[in-house]
């Protein structure tokens, strides 16, 4: 059956390509709300024949989000995208939708404007095959989640308490692989107050605070732990005016990433505990471990299991990964809600001008998507 199904939406390869490149074309970075918004009216719009109950949830800043809700049962499952992309307005011209032989290119294709072309021939297959009176399906697109969720977590989270489970069309990892666990991660910013002098009059009257920094940067980098998965990058720093000077001012911002809340806690506490070397100088720490880590549960490992039973049917091997990138299944993953992401299309080079997707894929993942909702 899954196998019909897909060579069907083979056969229907060139709607599918008009949707992916209508919804391409409206570019909508993050912090793009215009772009958003007439993206999700788009595909409000595109959808508007199915029996969908469509929820707009308006924001002041961010691109508002959308949820699409499907039946009416009391059993939710929850499917997650996002309508922002990582490319600000005016990328097209440079990087314009185009096919090439089996590949899409295009900014945002991959990540994630196809993820709306899978649920259209979703829709269509709920349509014409039904969906057990037990369920209600949501689709909920998120505006903010390349920059972290500010906004749109909380709906994630809502959702996902309300669910059984939480299937996210993020694209896959390397060959096809579903991202079983995902890392949590934040940001910190170390900034060290110092007190500036004259390098050569009277530098004993300074308090270097580059130097503080450097130190403190090497301490906080033995805070990382490659057995338990947790990193730590300073991958930005500031500070000094001359070089003659003392510098009175340094800064740096350091992205922690970790697999378990046991160590997103620990590392919270050690930045928050740091205290300066020199005590003529003066830290001051701010930030958190925002997105907390998606934890590969036990039901995790069912609902995997269900999915690569799905595969098979359709004579793909399906493999699993854990990835240190986040996603909107960070925050669904906190509900204690099982959650599979990766489910998305194959293809590679996201939040790059090379970014592209593999054409048949699109057909095939939806195959194992209408397979594995019917399943559960
Ligand atoms: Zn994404």
């Amino acid at each position: 059956m899954l196998n019909s199904i897909k060579q069907r939406l083979i056969e229907q390869e060139v709607l599918s390509i008009e949707l992916l490149q209508k919804f391409t074309e409206i570019e909508s970075f993050s912090y793009d709300k215009e772009g958003i918004d007439r993206l999700s009216a788009e595909l409000i719009q595109t959808f508007s024949h199915f029996p969908l109950l469509v929820d707009i949830f308006k924001e002041e800043t961010y691109g508002n989000h959308v949820r699409f809700t499907w039946g009416k049962g009391n059993r939710q499952i929850t499917v997650l995208s996002h309508l922002d992309t990582v490319y600000p307005r005016g990328t097209l011209s440079s990087m314009p939708f185009k096919v090439e032989g089996e590949r899409i290119f295009g900014p945002g294709v991959y990540d994630m404007k196809f993820s709306y072309v899978m649920m259209y021939y979703l829709f269509s297959l709920l349509e014409e095959r039904g969906l057990s009176e037990k369920f209600r399906l949501v689709w909920l697109c998120t505006s903010d989640e390349e920059i972290g969720s500010p906004t749109g977590r909380h709906i994630v989270m809502e959702e996902a308490g309300k669910s059984e489970v939480v299937l996210v069309l993020e694209p896959s990892a390397e060959g096809g692989a579903l991202k079983t666990a995902r890392k949590g991660g934040g940001k910190f910013c170390l900034e060290v107050f110092g007190c500036s002098a004259h390098a050569g009059i009277n530098p004993q009257d300074g308090a270097n605070a580059i130097e503080e920094l450097a130190y403190q940067i090497v301490q906080i980098n033995r805070w990382a732990d490659e057995s338990l998965g947790t990193t730590i990058n300073t991958g930005e720093i500031k500070g000094g005016t001359l070089f003659n000077v003392v510098p009175d001012y340094a800064m740096a911002e350091i992205d922690v990433r970790v697999l378990y809340p046991s160590e997103a806690k620990r590392l919270e506490q050690a930045f928050h505990s740091l205290q300066a070397r020199n005590p003529r100088t003066r830290l001051k720490v701010e930030g958190s471990i925002y997105r907390p880590p998606m934890v590969r549960t036990e039901q995790t490992r069912k609902l995997f299991d269900l999915a690569q039973q799905q595969a098979s049917r359709l004579g793909i091997r399906l493999s699993e990964v854990t990835t240190g990138g986040g996603s909107d299944g960070n925050f669904a993953a906190v509900t204690g809600v099982p959650v599979l992401d990766g489910l998305g299309v194959v293809g590679g080079y996201a939040h790059s001008p090379k970014e592209f997707l593999w054409k048949d894929s699109i057909p095939e993942r939806t195959a194992l998507l209408y397979g594995l909702i019917n399943s559960l």
